[in-house]
């Protein structure tokens, strides 16, 4: 799963364990397995799934569906589930993941094709979480109810002839506030409903279901631990995101913040006019929870940002925010900014998202955050000329040309360090002159554009991974024939 990938960076140790836990492991199962007899039943949502919804709030009139499917295993006879899906987990990259609940307190990362497996065990979410994903099944839904005498928290449920109709709960989006979630259900082929999801009613998700019944042995197999070895176990507090900030110095002056959540670090470069942040972080609505699970540790809409805010007073006593860059409107770069505005930052945003960027951050009603408590608001400044703040120690806000990622974005260039930060248009898994797989259109846009624009011994960093690649190795990039290949196609 790709925001733990950086988490399991330095786990070998973890790994050369394997061989003692694997026993103890297969035991295990044998024992929880029990005898045969009980169904396991997989139900799968098949459909157009508007990834939009996830960092776009207010922004009218852009759709972007993509294939989709949602699937959930579940048993008659037990508590264990399985949740795998596919589609587009961000504008730019393809994906298939897997997390099995094998049991009440343990929460497995199964990497079939990529074995080990990742284990979390100890997580006290861990039972509440595959309940809300078992929801997904209508059926399992319905059969919840009836057990639970017609009342499940959080959930506003309408049957129809004894079928799930509707279900209506709420979740907070940071650039949508706090809006109505609705599953409709359609039951004209009773084998095969049609779901469809709306989010402040906009319809996000639009699929078909199916039910299938496992046989024994794949049923039993859904279990077992990827290429029959022990998994890497990681420690439980680190699902579903861990937040462990900490400061790597770049020069006196400029440095990065690792670990603001799993898999985001942003850049601070302190000019004398105050510290200049690149992103305001928030965290993720996970809309296959029923109801939709909270952001990141239960942090709200701002707590991730504030926490950065908190982390940097630490670090730089009596230093004051000048100012926030966004990168680029998605809610896990620019979702966080109030927590800027309220620390009496600036708030930089792209010239073709400032207005969207300034509507959605202000909107009624606010989430509970310190800008709400403080009475203000957020006012954003499009950048759309370069923008350089301190003399001394600069750092210049530089507006990039459309990326395919997501319209115009900024990449914020701290000019002693020569370190140019940006965000999703390059993320470098090594040190190799190679665009990412799955990501080859906007890497190799993005290595077009900084040979073009960018000294050859200036270094990127970018907000996913702890890799900087000096320009001079983004030219390599451009010059590849994959790079070339697609130029060429345009
Ligand atoms: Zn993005």
């Amino acid at each position: 799963m790709r925001r733990l990938g950086s988490m399991l960076v330095g786990n070998e140790a973890a790994r050369r364990r394997r061989g003692a836990r694997l026993l103890t492991w297969t035991t295990a199962l044998l024992l929880s397995a029990g005898p045969g007899g009980a169904r396991t039943t997989e139900f799968c949502l098949e459909g157009l799934f508007d990834i939009g919804v996830r960092h776009q709030g207010l922004r009218a009139g852009v759709s972007e569906r993509t294939p989709t499917t949602w699937c959930v295993v579940t048993e008659d006879d037990g508590d264990r589930v399985v949740y795998r899906a596919s589609g587009k987990v961000n504008p730019d990259l393809d994906d298939s993941w897997a997390v099995a609940y094998p049991a009440a307190d343990v929460v497995r990362i199964v990497n079939r094709d990529d074995p080990p497996d990742v284990e979390f065990r100890g997580v006290e979410v861990a039972a509440a979480e595959a309940r809300r994903v078992r929801r997904l099944d209508p059926r399992r839904l319905a059969e919840e109810l009836e057990s639970r005498g017609g009342v499940i928290p959080d959930l506003d449920i309408e049957l129809d002839a004894g079928r799930i109709a509707w279900v209506t709960s709420r979740a907070s989006f940071p650039l949508r506030g706090e809006v109505p979630v609705v599953w409709r259900w359609r039951w004209d082929d009773p084998a095969a409903p049609r779901a469809s999801l709306t989010v402040e009613s906009e319809v996000v998700f639009e699929a078909s279901g199916r039910w299938r019944e496992l046989a024994a042995e794949e049923a039993t197999a859904l279990w077992q631990l990827s290429g029959g070895v022990a998994p890497i176990e990681a420690p439980a507090e680190q699902w579903p995101a861990r937040v462990a900030m900490r400061r790597i110095d770049l020069d006196a002056h400029t440095f990065l913040v690792r670990g603001v959540r799993t898999g985001f670090q942003h850049l601070v470069v302190d000019t004398e006019q105050g510290l200049v942040v690149a992103d305001a972080p928030a965290g993720w609505v996970e809309l296959h929870h029923l109801p939709p699970r909270d952001l990141v540790g239960g942090l709200g809409v701002s707590g991730l940002s504030e926490g950065l805010i908190d982390f940097l007073e630490a670090e730089a006593p009596g230093r004051p925010l000048r100012a926030v860059a966004l990168t680029h409107f998605h809610d896990d770069h620019a979702g966080g900014a109030r927590a800027f505005a309220a620390a009496g930052a600036e708030v930089l945003a792209p010239a073709d998202a400032a207005d969207f960027l300034d509507r959605s951050l202000d909107r009624a009603p606010a989430p509970p955050d310190r800008l709400a408590r403080s009475g203000g608001e957020v006012s954003v400044r499009a950048v759309a000329e370069p923008l350089t703040i301190g003399e001394r120690r600069p750092v210049t806000v530089l507006p990039m040309d459309a990326s395919p990622h997501v319209g115009d974005q900024l990449g914020v260039w701290a000019r002693d360090a020569d370190i140019f930060f940006v965000s999703d248009v390059h993320v470098p898994v090594d040190e190799e002159p190679r665009p990412r797989t799955g990501r080859e259109r906007t890497e190799c846009w993005f290595a077009g554009w900084a040979t073009g624009h960018l000294g050859p011994n200036t270094r990127v960093a970018n907000s996913h991974s702890a890799v900087t690649t000096p320009v001079s190795r983004l030219r390599e990039i451009a010059a590849s024939p994959t790079c070339r290949g697609l130029t060429a196609a345009r």
